[in-house]
């Protein structure tokens, strides 16, 4: 491999640019709609993929050498995904394996961990997955009941777990557990690195409205793990989760550093298009749908400028990691729009225009499952509210929310039923 360390980003730019042509299959612009990300072939496919970055060395571009990566600036990746454009990627491991479960273990793990589950996903060779969310609620993250008990060395884990994006194709888990039931409920958590072949753990998928069946629950019946799975303190898991929830955050808004392409490769029904939707239904001429449509285009271009400001301003200190919330809540207010105009132009053909071939809806089928998906663009990452909750709190300095639970022991915390 070259030294990267005395290269600029243009050389390193060119260099990318002559061996994605060498060496990277093109992305087929006339190729059917792409399958659900829930497909096995396409999992082992992003996997060669990656395989292949990391056989030209240009895998993990911005981690550290000293784990499987190159240690380059963001602005490097920046480069690198500009010129990986029109050529295959592995997508379907940018979230959240890169941009949230390895940056995570980065800040916090253990100095094996990082050498050996970071090193393992930029070979290609590893898929992490995050355990968090819980079936009594995921905005009360740190409230969740699934436990761990000490057993001499190991832990044994009891409880369940939801909504967890690609479970079913990963080989390890970041789970966050509940430690120390006699502390406050943030002080009583620890976070464990857990395979996902582990014997115990039942793994089942959800379908989703839009027939993808990536989000997975687990069931948890004593599942045991050794003591080296813990990620950073025993009952210091919030710190650990923390940490991930900003790499998530950064992710969803479309910030992070650690991804190579555009996209997380899950595309069961194709991003709207308002331009499509408009030509499509006829209405390209009318001035009140160029309207929305211009309207989009712009908040789509502001989306873009703010990823820049907020992720310089974080990296640079001037803003505070919590400012992730802004690109987070900004993501989903775009999708939103976006799919609320498309209904506006599509009118009854958002209903009505499926095409009967569930490879591929057509316009009006399309605008119909993004319009009844775009909830989860507010809800992946935390939801919209929380993401509001947080601005306020912690960056604009307004009161915090009452919580009843605050600094009392979480066994005498009330509680409905599970
Ligand atoms: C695309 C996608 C991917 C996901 N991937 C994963 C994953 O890989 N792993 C994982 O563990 N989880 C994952 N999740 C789950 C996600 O983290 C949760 O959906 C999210 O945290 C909200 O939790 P919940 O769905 O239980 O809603 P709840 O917490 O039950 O909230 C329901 C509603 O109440 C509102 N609400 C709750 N509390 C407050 C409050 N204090 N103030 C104001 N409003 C409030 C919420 O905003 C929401 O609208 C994913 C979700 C999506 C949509």
């Amino acid at each position: 491999m070259t030294d990267t360390t005395v290269e600029d980003v243009e050389t390193f730019r060119l260099r990318a640019r002559t061996w994605l042509a060498d060496n990277m299959p093109k992305v087929d612009p006339d190729a059917a709609p792409p399958p659900p990300g829930d497909d096995d072939e396409e999992w082992a496919k992003a996997r060669e993929l990656q395989k292949l970055l990391h056989g030209g060395g240009f895998a993990g571009i911005c981690f550290p050498r000293e784990y499987g990566g190159l240690g380059l600036g963001s602005e490097f990746q920046e480069a690198f995904t500009q010129e990986a454009e029109g050529y295959q990627m592995p997508l379907l491991l940018n979230v959240p394996t890169f941009s949230i479960c390895a940056p995570t273990i980065l800040d916090m793990g253990s100095e094996d961990q990082k050498r050996e589950r970071i090193s393992a996903a930029i070979r290609g060779d590893e898929v992490l997955v995050q355990f968090l969310s819980e079936p009594s609620g995921g905005s009360d993250l740190a409230g969740l009941i699934t436990r761990a008990d000490r057993d001499g060395d190991t832990w044994v884990i009891n409880g369940a777990k939801t909504w967890s994006t690609s479970a079913y194709a990963a080989d390890y888990a970041l789970c966050l557990a509940r430690t120390d039931w006699n502390a406050p409920k943030h002080r009583g958590l620890t976070m464990f690195l857990m395979p996902t072949d582990t014997p115990g753990i039942t793994m089942r998928r959800i379908t989703q409205v839009n027939g993808s069946t990536e989000f997975c629950e687990e069931f948890f019946d004593d599942v045991v793990l050794p003591g080296s799975a813990v990620v950073g303190e025993v009952n210091g898991g919030w710190a650990v989760a923390s940490r991930q929830l900003f790499h998530e955050r950064t992710a969803v808004g479309g910030g992070s550093p650690y991804v190579s392409g555009r996209g997380t490769g899950r595309v069961a029904t194709p991003k709207t298009d308002l331009v499509e939707v408009a030509r499509a239904t006829g209405r390209n001429g009318e001035s009140g749908v160029r309207e929305l449509v211009g309207e989009a285009h712009a908040k789509e271009r502001v989306q873009e400028q703010l990823i820049r400001r907020v992720t310089r301003g974080i990296t640079s200190g001037a803003m505070p990691p919590p400012a992730a919330s802004i690109m987070r809540l900004f993501h989903a207010e775009t999708d939103w729009l976006v799919d609320d105009y498309a209904v506006s132009i599509a009118g009854a053909a958002g209903v009505t225009g499926v095409s009967g071939d569930p490879s591929d809806p057509g316009v009006g089928g399309r605008v119909a499952v993004n319009y009844l998906m775009r909830q989860g663009a507010s809800l992946g990452g935390g939801s919209s509210e929380m993401s509001r909750n947080i601005i306020s709190e912690r960056i604009l300095g307004m009161p915090r929310e009452f919580a009843a639970d605050r600094d009392v022991p979480f066994n005498q915390v009330k509680r409905g039923p599970s």
